[in-house]
């Protein structure tokens, strides 16, 4: 793939319910090509573990966050959770674009509407979704990581978020069988970068 600078304004937004294959898609791509580069959030939240800043996110205090936001530094922000804000700093897009670049965000189902919005033309937002319900429940079962309870959550909150995203995202992507999926993933995208 050439390295051009008319390349370094584009976005690729990937949302979607837990348990749907994206994050097995979206490496995928990240390993097909080295000018797609993930947007690092900013947030208010403490680090986790080994998180470091400028890795995982960039890390600022509640009042340096309020501070940028007040000075206008965000494309958006949200509070995700009470007190805890996130959000894409100008300054990272213009990193990454400077570089000429394609930015990808591997977003919640809101953030990556809003991001669409925000970005338009030089977006292109995709759904990921699994092909049921059904599928998305045995698969979570299958991943053997969360409780009977937690399931049902994330499926119930899986349901209304593929009712959200209907009509909102430029593409969905039915995650039936994996290797197929994959191979539609690379299609969408370069058709998207070519033009
Ligand atoms: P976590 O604290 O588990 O890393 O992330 C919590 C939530 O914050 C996730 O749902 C994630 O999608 C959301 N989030 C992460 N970065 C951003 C961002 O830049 N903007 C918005 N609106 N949400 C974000």
């Amino acid at each position: 793939m050439e390295k051009s600078s008319e390349m370094g304004n584009k976005v690729i937004i990937f949302s979607a319910p837990s348990g749907a294959g994206k994050s097995t898609i979206v490496n995928h791509l990240l390993g097909l090509h080295p000018e797609l580069e993930f947007s690092i959030s900013a947030t208010s939240r403490a680090p986790r573990g080994q998180e470091q800043h400028g890795v995982e996110y960039y890390f600022y205090s509640t009042d340096e966050f309020r501070q940028m936001i007040a000075d206008d530094k965000f494309v958006e922000y949200e509070e995700v959770y009470a007190g805890s804000y996130y959000g894409t700093l100008k300054s990272e897009v213009e990193r990454i674009w400077a570089k000429g670049h394609v930015i990808i965000f591997d977003i919640d189902v809101q953030g990556g509407v809003n991001l669409k919005r925000i970005f338009g033309d030089k977006a292109f937002s995709v759904f990921i979704q699994a092909p049921s319900v059904e599928v998305l429940r045995e698969r979570l079962i299958g991943r053997g990581t969360d409780s009977a309870e937690a399931i049902e959550r994330r499926v119930a909150k899986a349901a209304s978020e593929m009712e959200f995203a209907a009509g909102k995202f430029d593409y969905v992507l039915v995650n039936d069988d994996l290797a197929t999926s994959k191979a539609e993933a690379e299609r969408i995208l370069d058709e998207f970068l070519k033009n």
